[in-house]
């Protein structure tokens, strides 16, 4: 049988009643501006962070309002909060608090 190079891909279900929703609802309580990102992508396009690592802030975003907080305790150390992605977001979102909020919730369930 020769080879296409082709496979199939691995199922990609989000249930999000058993994802980790408790850490969605704090975040957005220390800081609602994440309810009005759009995912454009702008943060991580600016990021030091990303420049230098494969961390990406839209993607960590985007993870965290899904309830998918599995990995992300090490991917958010690689943030320095300068801040860029704050002064570079079209939306207003707080990013840097976001950040912070999400590593303190981290911090708090360890
Ligand atoms: S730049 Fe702002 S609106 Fe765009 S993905 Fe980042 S946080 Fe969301
Ligand atoms: S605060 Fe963090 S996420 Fe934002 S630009 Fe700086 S390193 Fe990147």
């Amino acid at each position: 049988m020769p080879d296409f190079g082709y496979t199939i891909n691995k199922q990609r279900v989000i249930d999000l009643d058993k994802n980790d929703g408790q850490t969605v609802r704090r975040v957005r309580q220390l800081e609602p501006s994440i309810n009005i990102c759009i995912g454009c992508g702008t943060c991580t396009a600016t990021c030091s962070a990303n420049i230098f690592t494969e961390f990406n802030l839209r993607q960590l975003m985007l993870l965290v309002t899904r309830g998918e907080t599995a990995n992300l305790r090490k991917d958010i150390e690689k943030c320095m909060l300068c801040g860029k992605c704050m002064l570079a977001c079209p939306r207003g979102v707080n990013t840097r608090n976001v950040l912070l909020a999400i590593s303190r919730i981290f911090t708090e369930n360890e």
